[in-house]
């Protein structure tokens, strides 16, 4: 790191949890960012202001007036820009040393594969069951981390799934695939700041993994009634007959 970096990043060099180790673990590391919306702007901006090395923008989306009440990556200005586009000017202008990949589609299925093998650390931030179960199918093939994010009206979930332990749950030990309706995030309501909530946990926990520090939130899912400001947690435990990571 030069004296710039050292005076960027002096704040997470002092904690004993992370120091200069830390934060050279955090410059190597990719993340792969599914989703640059309500959970994956506050994810991403964190990520890149702590000094991620490279971080990968998946959106198939373009910035639409009705993002901006939560989608903080996102400005007024940028309207109809591409959100990839979009996110990479907020990032670069946060930190200039953060590489900014942009995937400016809907990426499903096989599709995945070869961004997942490449990237150290997961964030599914989209918006729908199709996706996640596509992203965490991936996640298990490659063995990759993956923190999984969720926000609706006043109810946010996270989860992480450190996959690289065979031992680990998987998102559909969690939820199953084709179990339950869709939720439509796209037209229901949802409260701004509860996607800020989930989205910083989402970067903290990816953070944590970067840096090597124990996450505590591996194999549980958090939840959070924004209402009440009510958190509360449950253990996730591996399914023996999970279709997608039994046998894996
Ligand atoms: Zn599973």
């Amino acid at each position: 790191m030069n004296d710039e970096q050292l005076l960027r990043y002096s704040r997470h060099i002092l904690l004993n949890e992370l120091g200069i180790e830390g934060q050279e673990r955090l410059r190597s590391a990719h993340a792969l960012v599914i989703g640059a919306g309500g959970l994956g702007s506050p994810a991403a901006l964190y990520l890149a202001s702590a000094g991620i090395g490279v971080l990968t923008l998946v959106d198939g989306d373009r910035v639409d007036l009705t993002n901006l009440q939560r989608q903080v990556l996102h400005t007024t200005d940028r309207i109809g820009m591409p959100k990839p586009a979009s996110g990479q000017v907020a990032l670069t202008a946060l930190n200039p040393d953060v590489h900014i990949e942009r995937v400016e589609r809907r990426v499903e299925g096989a599709a995945l594969d070869p961004l997942v093998a490449r990237a150290s650390i997961v964030l599914d931030c989209s918006d729908n069951f199709a996706t996640r179960h596509a992203v965490n199918r991936a996640c298990v093939t490659h063995r990759r981390p993956l923190v999984s994010g969720a926000a609706v009206r006043f109810d946010g979930q996270v989860a992480t799934f450190d996959l690289r332990n065979p031992e680990s749950p998987c998102y559909a030990c969690l939820f199953p695939p084709g179990d339950g309706e869709d939720e439509l995030c796209s037209v229901m309501g949802v409260f701004a700041p509860v996607t800020g909530i989930i989205g910083t946990v989402q970067a903290a926990e990816a953070l944590k993994l970067a840096a090597g520090i124990t996450t505590g939130l591996s194999s549980r899912l958090l939840i959070l009634d924004a209402l009440t400001m009510q958190w509360h947690s449950v253990r996730v435990p591996r399914d023996p007959q999970c279709p997608v990571c039994a046998g894996h």
